[in-house]
């Protein structure tokens, strides 16, 4: 190739469009502290993805630190080893001690049918991850919480605009958290939020989210600092406009490789697994054992053409060091979990990529 091929490439809107959003924001000196920027997109948002109350914050990791202090979760909370760090980080970070469970190998989210074995006295919530866009069984969770009586908070970095058959994804657990970083499907440079159902619990992360503060001279709990700035609301209402364009390019390029890598032996390609709108946030493949190399011999054969896939999730959570000594890390605990990491492989992706870099990109999986 001639050009390097990263595995996303960040979504941006015509910059000259951003600039009356620019003399606005000079214009009334309003710079955060939820000025009117930061209330419009909360507004836009609850209208895009068809949810009830929204929170935006800096980045998703303080939205699930936050997430976690808003329904005072506490003790052991189960989890995905086969995720993004920061979703056990936001526990840790709240003194709680993760439990892994596997995953299900069609979507390699949190298996329902491993969960309760894993429930203890000390058990408060379930955080399981709509990994990749794709969702997970929501109602096979919430019969469990309902069950136990556990908190449920989705980490739903990846689900933006992800529908089920009844509506968002989002409305699903107690909590759905977002992430707006820009790697991802939406994006505002950084930049989080949390969806939450009812009014009440919307204040009380809006508190949290702003050091506790209730007027000038309140401070009803131990805060943080997590507000999403004007400038990074801004730049979200302008990027709504072009999100349906982007999705339509993307699921362009999601069909693109699924017919080409259609009966390339050896080569399974996730998804398709019960949304009725996906997002196409990343196009997983996993490299078996009846392809002719292995993943990171894939892995490695594609950098040298300048392609740069992403071994995401590998390696997992549960083997790094701040988790790999919990009973629940141990790797005979994930069989699932740990053939995942081992064989997959997130290709390239984004709204711009050319279809001919997939035919290429392709092609070569093919001829291996
Ligand atoms: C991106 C991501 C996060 C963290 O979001 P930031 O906005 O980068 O803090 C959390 N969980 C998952 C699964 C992610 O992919």
């Amino acid at each position: 190739m001639e050009k390097n091929i990263f595995v996303t490439q960040p979504y941006l809107p015509p910059l000259e469009e951003f600039i009356p959003y620019l003399e606005r924001i000079w214009s009334n000196k309003v710079l955060t502290n939820c000025g009117p920027f930061h209330q419009q997109l909360e507004q836009a948002l609850c209208e895009h993805l068809g949810v009830r109350h929204i929170c935006l914050f800096t980045n998703g990791t303080i939205a699930l630190v936050t997430a976690l202090q808003a329904l005072r979760v506490t003790g052991e909370v189960i989890t995905t080893p086969y995720s993004f760090v920061a979703t056990s980080h936001s526990l840790l970070w709240n003194g709680i001690k993760p439990v892994f469970v596997d995953v299900h190998r069609d979507t390699l989210n949190l298996d329902p049918a491993m969960i309760e074995a894993a429930i203890t006295p000390q058990t408060t919530a379930i955080m399981p991850v709509h990994c990749y866009g794709h969702p997970c069984d929501v109602e096979a969770i919430q019969r469990i919480a309902d069950t136990y009586n556990l908190k449920v908070i989705y980490d739903a970095a990846h689900a933006f605009g992800v529908q089920c058959d009844c509506g968002s994804i989002l409305n699903h657990g107690d909590l759905s958290v977002l992430s707006f970083h820009a790697t991802k499907v939406f994006n505002t440079f950084e930049g989080g939020a949390i969806v939450c159902p009812d009014a009440k619990t919307k204040v009380r992360i809006d508190q949290l989210k702003n050091f506790g503060h209730v007027g000038e001279v309140t401070v009803v709990a131990p805060g943080i600092n997590g507000k999403m700035s004007e400038f990074n609301a801004a730049l979200g209402l302008l990027q709504l406009k072009y999100i349906d364009r982007a999705l339509a390019l993307r699921k362009k390029i999601d069909a693109a490789y699924r017919e080409r890598l259609l009966g390339v032996a050896g080569i399974r390609c996730l998804g398709d697994s019960g949304e009725k709108v996906a997002n196409y946030a990343y196009f997983p493949i996993l490299v078996g054992a009846d392809y002719p190399i292995t993943r990171d011999e894939l892995y490695q054969r594609l950098k040298d053409i300048g392609i740069h896939p992403r071994r995401y999730f590998y390696p997992l959570i549960s083997d790094f060091p701040m988790y790999r000594g919990l009973p629940s890390a141990h790797r005979d605990h994930l069989p699932v979990a740990t053939a995942a990491a081992h064989d997959v492989l997130c290709l390239p992706i984004y709204p711009d990529l050319e279809i001919a870099v997939v035919d290429t990109i392709s092609r070569f999986i093919a001829g291996q």
